[in-house]
């Protein structure tokens, strides 16, 4: 195994710093060796963070993409709600999704008593 080059490869990552070092990648349900951070930016200058899980083959490395840190397309029609949709990186997702839910429901309640 050339693990000195794997070694040299986790520390630095792809363009930036890995951030799981190991887990079970959620598209293809293979173990990957860590997650790379990549970004773009948009038209009005805003920076978009997505992410890839990379899997060790052999000498190279197969990636999937696991989406964004958040989706601002979908997070538009849940505006009402406060509601920021998290992608895979998220770890906290759905402990965010249940409290801006119940905050949401809490203040319909509140208004229809009025
Ligand atoms: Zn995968």
């Amino acid at each position: 195994m050339s693990g000195k080059l794997n070694t040299k490869r986790k520390r630095k990552g792809i363009r930036g710093r890995p951030i799981h070092i190991s887990g079970i990648c959620p598209r293809c349900g293979r173990p990957y060796s860590f997650i790379g951070k990549n970004y773009y930016v948009t038209k009005d200058g805003k920076i978009k963070e997505y992410y890839y899980a990379y899997h060790r083959e052999k000498k190279r490395y197969k990636r999937c993409y696991l989406g964004p840190a958040w989706y601002s397309y979908v997070t538009l029609t849940h505006k009402d709600a406060n509601l920021t949709l998290s992608g895979y990186i998220n770890d906290k997702r759905y402990e965010e999704y249940k409290e801006k839910i119940d905050q949401y429901i809490i203040h319909r309640i509140k208004s229809k008593e009025k």
